[in-house]
């Protein structure tokens, strides 16, 4: 998957719309296209990276940052208190669809696992 053909990159460049909820220079939040709780945002490095296995391509920064823009997204969205998952789906076994890194922060009911 290029860079030219990723979804993620599309909406981080403008090229298809989101419902965009955090806007940063290196990080980016927006609603999932197929919500799964009343709040599921991805959170995304503009940087196209695919997985987990490529994070050390991202600057230390920004891995840092994804987090802390899951933290302030569900802060902002009102889930802090009740609470929220923060997940990443890695490879075919998890459900990866999108091979761009994202966290779903997914909040406002009760979540299990997995
Ligand atoms: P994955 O299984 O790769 O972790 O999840 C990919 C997520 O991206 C899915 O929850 C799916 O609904 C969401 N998604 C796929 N295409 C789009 C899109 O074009 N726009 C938005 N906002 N979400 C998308
Ligand atoms: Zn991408």
């Amino acid at each position: 998957m290029s860079e030219a053909d990723c979804i993620f990159c599309k909406i981080a460049r403008g090229e298809i719309d989101a419902e965009m909820v955090h806007d940063e220079d290196e990080v980016l939040a927006f609603n999932d296209i197929n919500s799964k709780a009343p709040v599921h945002v991805l959170v995304i490095p503009r940087q196209h990276v695919a997985n987990l296995e490529e994070i050390g391509d991202l600057p230390d920064r920004v891995v840092k940052r994804l987090f802390e823009v899951a933290s302030l997204v569900a802060e902002n969205l009102g889930v802090t208190e009740g609470g929220y998952a923060v997940r990443i789906n890695n490879g075919s076994d998890a459900g990866q669809e999108v091979f761009h890194l994202h966290l779903h922060v997914m909040g406002g009911k009760r979540l299990g696992m997995p």
